[in-house]
């Protein structure tokens, strides 16, 4: 049986120590980290995850700030609320919610966002700096997907890494961490050819599809640590139920560790969120008035 690796636990003491770190900022600089969250329309699934967003920001001290704008918002007026929380030196990360309505350019939107503030961690700025192994703020997910795996392996040094996904939220930047740790990354997707093959030599795989249990038990090599990312709504028995990509009845016996779906990396992304954005109120202290129109100064000084 496989060792858990369970995500609800792992991400209250994330947010445990946050918290702390938090009141410790507090208390030496009168500075409360503030987090600032926008949603633009209504997908209830955006909202749902948002409302966690400031729950989670509550338990661990951070101010949230919600600004909430209408489905037919266009880009010059999200461009100003950006613009202007940019230049807000009380706010020390900024979150929009993705995906934003179709009439909205998501890369501009990204772009716009000032590279220190940028909590996803999905500023070009911030792609690269995780690319060429620089510091800056690395996305949530597999932030907390790293975080997990060290629970596991105390040097990640050498071991074989299968990344199944080539997102920009997830699956790039998870092989970008993983490679940094000093593991041999294979990424594969879905023009990859004998999948399975690859998967069953990993030490490690991380599965982040958006497929319901298409990892089986013959792709998993026994003994190997099992990362499972996606989140996917199906039908059981006329029951609305949440599944990974892994069939974890099938896995569980044979892998060495893994992560539940439910409870398994989606908490920790949430904790990861609320750890940039401390690590985000600290750099802008650090680096003190930086002229926050000048993305690539302000990077070089974080
Ligand atoms: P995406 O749709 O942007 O990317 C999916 C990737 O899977 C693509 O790179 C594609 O090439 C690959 N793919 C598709 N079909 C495949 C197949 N049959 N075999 C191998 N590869 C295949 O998705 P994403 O944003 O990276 O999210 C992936 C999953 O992770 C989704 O279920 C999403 O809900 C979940 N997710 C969870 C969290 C969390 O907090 N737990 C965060 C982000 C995403």
């Amino acid at each position: 049986m496989a060792r858990l690796i369970d995500g609800k636990q792992l991400s209250a003491q994330v947010l445990d120590t946050v918290a702390t770190e938090v009141q410790q900022l507090k208390a030496e600089h009168s500075v409360t980290p503030a987090l600032a969250v926008v949603l633009v329309g209504d997908d209830p699934a955006s909202h749902v995850y948002v409302r966690n967003k400031v729950r989670s920001a509550g338990n661990a001290g951070i101010r949230s700030i919600e600004h909430r704008l209408d489905a037919d918002t266009d880009q010059q007026t999200l461009n100003a609320l950006i613009d202007n929380l940019n230049n807000d030196p009380d706010v020390h990360g900024i979150l929009v919610q993705l995906p934003l309505p179709a009439q909205l350019d998501e890369d501009q939107i990204i772009a716009a966002i000032h590279p220190d503030k940028d909590v996803d961690g999905f500023h070009p700025l911030n792609v690269g700096a995780l690319a060429s192994g620089q510091s800056g703020l690395v996305p949530c997910t597999p932030l907390g997907s790293m975080i997990m795996l060290q629970q596991v392996h105390d040097d990640l040094s050498g071991k074989h890494a299968v990344v199944i996904g080539r997102s920009n939220i997830v699956g790039k930047p998870m092989a970008a961490l993983l490679l940094q740790a000093n593991c041999t990354v294979s990424v594969v997707h879905s023009r990859t050819r004998n999948i399975e093959a690859l998967c069953r030599q990993a030490d490690i795989v991380v599965a982040a599809v958006g497929r319901a249990e298409l990892v089986k038990a013959d792709w998993i090599k026994p003994g190997a640590t099992v990362i499972d990312v996606g989140i996917n709504a199906v039908e059981v028995e006329g029951k609305r139920k949440l599944k990974g990509d892994v069939d974890f009845a099938a896995v569980e016996p044979l892998a060495g560790a893994i992560t539940p779906v439910p409870g398994g990396v989606g908490p920790m992304t949430i904790a990861c969120l609320m750890k940039n954005t401390l690590t985000a109120a600290r750099r802008q202290l650090s680096a003190g008035d930086t002229d926050k129109s000048n993305p690539a100064v302000a990077v070089g000084q974080s």
